[in-house]
């Protein structure tokens, strides 16, 4: 028999792109953006340096699903991406959406809000508004027998690490339904947004502070938010997930080389990382057409991923964050490649 994800006839992923504003270090060293936008498409410009992008030049302009303005914030990005996927899980299906970019480029303020060392305010990201939706779903007459819970793990160097639980480090197996299961994750029921927002908040710092090494730099672990609707049954064990939605802001992307030079990435970080992206963008694509085997085992990200893609009506979306000045410029080519190949 055609293995599950067969049933898929169509994994159509949305993938929209957003600039971020040149920083006071990008302006204080000159730089000009690089990035423009026209509609929905979008160019890169040859930037005054040793870096020849001639090699690139043949692919653009590129052209994705939506691209934002500068002036466009948070809610206007989530309603583009992740909002329309809200309504998906209602009807039962897994959804994910993705952040994928250079380190800085706005991943974490895309997803998680305002959260950085001084600023600790989860509360207008991605994150926060799927689940505000969510709970204004709930409160409709026919969903209420559904219940709310949230998890908040990171991956690093493959394995996996509870930040809602001190960073503890966790298994994944199958279990004997052939599901994937993270076992011991802190599933925690959430009633109100402000429940949610303590969570994204002990979550958030745990990333960047915890134990392991993944935490002095946040930018090497992928980090997965988790809104899972179960069915109540009478028994804790008898509870179903009616529909999950994981939304994922994903270790940098950038080569190594150039990486925050107080901590650089070390080799070996780098090559999981790499790997693990490598490994999501061949799911992707395998999935998109319609392929018989689509290659989960490659990384740890993507075979935690499984069951979220392979599901009955399972959607994808991909905020692809890039950095405007031309000192990122090879990223910022290399991030948009990546979109590209994922449509
Ligand atoms: P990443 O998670 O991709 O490494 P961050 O989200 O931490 O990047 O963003 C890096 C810095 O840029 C942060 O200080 C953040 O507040 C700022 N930033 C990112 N995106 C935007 C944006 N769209 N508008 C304003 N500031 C932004
Ligand atoms: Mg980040």
């Amino acid at each position: 028999s055609r293995p599950p994800h067969h049933k898929r006839m169509e994994h159509k992923i949305n993938v929209c792109v957003r600039k971020r504003p040149l920083n006071k270090k990008e302006t204080k060293n000159k730089e000009t953006d690089v990035v423009t936008r026209s509609g929905d498409l979008l160019y890169v410009h040859q930037p005054m340096t040793k870096v020849d992008l001639t090699k690139y030049l043949e692919n653009m302009p590129f052209r994705f699903d939506y691209v934002f303005d500068l002036e466009d914030d948070n809610r206007k990005v989530y309603e583009y991406t992740a909002k329309p996927l809200v309504e998906s899980i209602f009807r039962g299906s897994r959804a994910t959406c993705f952040a994928y970019g250079q380190t800085g480029s706005g991943k974490t303020h895309t997803m998680g809000g305002e959260f950085s060392g001084k600023n600790q305010n989860c509360s207008n990201g991605i994150y926060a508004f799927a689940a505000e939706d969510v709970f204004k779903k709930l409160r409709q007459p026919m969903y209420q027998h559904l219940k709310l819970t949230v998890s908040f793990f990171e991956i690093y160097a493959n394995k996996v690490f509870d930040l809602l639980n001190g960073s503890q480090r966790l298994r994944i197996l199958e279990d004997k339904q052939g599901k994937i299961r993270v076992v011991g994750l802190v599933d925690q029921v959430v009633e109100t947004v402000d429940d949610v927002i303590n969570v994204l908040r002990e979550g958030s710092r745990c990333r960047t502070s915890g134990q392991t090494s993944a935490n002095s730099n946040s930018s090497r672990s992928h980090a997965v938010f988790q809104l899972s609707l179960l069915t109540p049954g009478r028994k804790a064990h008898e509870e179903r997930t009616h529909g999950m939605f994981s939304l994922i802001d994903l270790a940098g992307n950038e080569r190594g080389a150039d990486t925050m030079s107080s901590d650089r990435i070390t080799r070996q970080e780098g090559a999981d990382i790499n790997k693990s992206l490598l490994a999501l963008k061949e799911c992707i694509r395998a999935m998109g057409k319609d392929a018989l085997h689509v290659p989960f085992r490659g990384s740890t990200l993507t075979k935690v991923l499984r069951d979220s893609f392979i599901g009955e009506d399972s959607k994808t979306c991909m905020i692809a964050t890039l950095s405007p000045g031309f000192s990122s410029c090879e990223n910022t080519i290399n991030t948009l490649r990546y979109a590209d190949r994922v449509k």
